[in-house]
């Protein structure tokens, strides 16, 4: 019986990977090692009850009573705190779907590459800051890695059997500011940027989805994933979400993958991986959707998307300080401490502070030093707030 386990199983990728599991026989079918969360212990437990969990650890250590309380009467081992995660992680899986959100899913990411088996990657943040880092990992433990984002799902599916690509053009929905010029999108809020036109995602990745801070991370993710420059790869805006990215060859050949616009599609794919299993989806109908459409993306209303070729072209640990900053930069939006247009500055102005970081790679500084750039580009965003503030 393969054996599984999914860190960030209480979150939006977390919950479709269980329920496809079940789906797909729950614990009749798969051993589960280990089931994630940060603090929502109901949730936790009540997937470590259905899928029969061997462990379910809790990333906050203030709530493990709690999550005994919860796991009494059961056989799941509880445990809790950002060790108790790695230590788990380290167990290994024969597969791990990697879905906690933000540089906090690095650590147990890095940790589950070390102990081999496939890793399902939705955390896009960890080849963002660390992938050289990861994939060394990978290839030293003998492990597959198999990208979850649909985008990167789509390349991946579109380049088996082929030879490398000459480019890839990674599709954007362009979020629910698409038509909205810079003075409305100055004003938005965080209820506005959460509701995302096509994808029923998390609160965090369908901001930076609005902002387009997503795809950037996305061209950086792709860039490492699949060894590419950073001019091989593009963007290119396309609203229904249908086409999920492109690969183009040296012949100047194009292929697409299309496909329903639900997670459950690439989640499956990895679970199923090198097979193909009927997945509880909604088949395309091209007739009835009558017409695609694409775009280019416009850098002035998202400047995201330069931001983030400036780190790829930068190289080194600039897809670190990038990360680093839009997270601390979208908690600030969050938290009211700046506007929507306002991340981009910040993170522009962190990249700018920190380009010194484009000198050393994750792999020449491993975890601590990949750990240092992001709190760096941190601290950058913080000072900047504290002066336009005081201002
Ligand atoms: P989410 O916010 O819905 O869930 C995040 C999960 O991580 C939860 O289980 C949460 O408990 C856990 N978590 C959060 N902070 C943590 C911390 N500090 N330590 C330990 N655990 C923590 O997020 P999501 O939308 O499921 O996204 C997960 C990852 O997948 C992200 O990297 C995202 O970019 C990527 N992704 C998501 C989607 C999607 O459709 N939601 C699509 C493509 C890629
Ligand atoms: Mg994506």
């Amino acid at each position: 019986m393969r054996s599984i386990s999914i860190f960030g199983a209480t979150g939006s990728v977390g919950r479709q990977t269980a329920a496809l599991i079940a789906h797909q026989g729950g614990a009749e079918a798969y051993r589960i090692a280990a089931l994630t969360a940060q603090s929502d212990v109901a949730g936790l437990a009540d997937m470590a009850r259905q899928l029969r969990a061997e462990e379910a650890v809790i990333a906050d250590p203030a709530h493990l009573a709690d999550l005994r309380d919860a796991l009494a009467g059961t056989d799941t081992r509880a445990s809790a705190g950002p060790q108790a995660l790695i230590d788990a992680a380290a167990r290994g899986a024969d597969w791990t779907m990697c879905a906690i959100v933000g540089v906090a899913g690095l650590a147990p990411t890095l940790a589950s590459a070390q102990a081999g088996g496939t890793i399902a990657l939705a955390n896009k943040e960890s080849m963002v800051c660390a992938g050289d880092l990861v994939k060394a990992a990978m290839a030293k433990a003998g492990g597959t890695l198999l990208p979850v984002d649909s985008e990167h799902s789509a390349i991946f599916q579109a380049l088996a059997g082929h030879e490398r690509p000459a480019r890839i053009i990674l599709t954007a929905s362009g979020g629910p500011f698409r038509r909205w010029d810079r003075a409305a999108m100055a004003e938005v809020t965080v209820e506005q940027a959460v509701a995302h036109p096509n994808w029923s995602m998390g609160r965090k990745i369908s901001i930076d989805s609005a902002s387009m801070f997503n795809k950037g991370l996305e061209m950086l993710e792709a860039m490492t994933l699949f060894d590419l420059r950073a001019d091989q790869v593009d963007v290119v805006v396309h609203p229904q979400s249908i086409v999920h990215s492109l690969v183009e060859f040296a012949d100047g050949a194009q292929l697409a993958h299309l496909g329903p616009t639900d997670m459950a599609g690439p989640i499956g794919y990895a679970l199923n991986w090198p097979a193909r299993r009927a997945l509880p989806l909604p088949r395309l109908d091209l007739a009835a959707l009558g017409s695609l459409s694409f775009e280019p993306p416009d850098p002035d209303r998202f400047p995201a998307l330069r931001l983030a070729r400036q780190a790829m072209e930068a190289g080194g640990l600039m897809g670190a300080v990038l990360n680093g900053a839009k997270e601390k930069a979208l908690d600030a939006f969050l938290d009211r401490r700046c506007g929507f247009l306002e991340m981009a500055e910040l993170v522009e102005a962190a990249l700018d502070a920190l380009s010194h970081w484009a000198g050393e790679t994750s792999l020449d500084v491993g975890l601590a030093g990949v750990t240092e750039a992001d709190l760096a580009a941190r601290r950058a965003v913080d000072q900047r707030l504290d002066e336009t503030r005081t201002r």
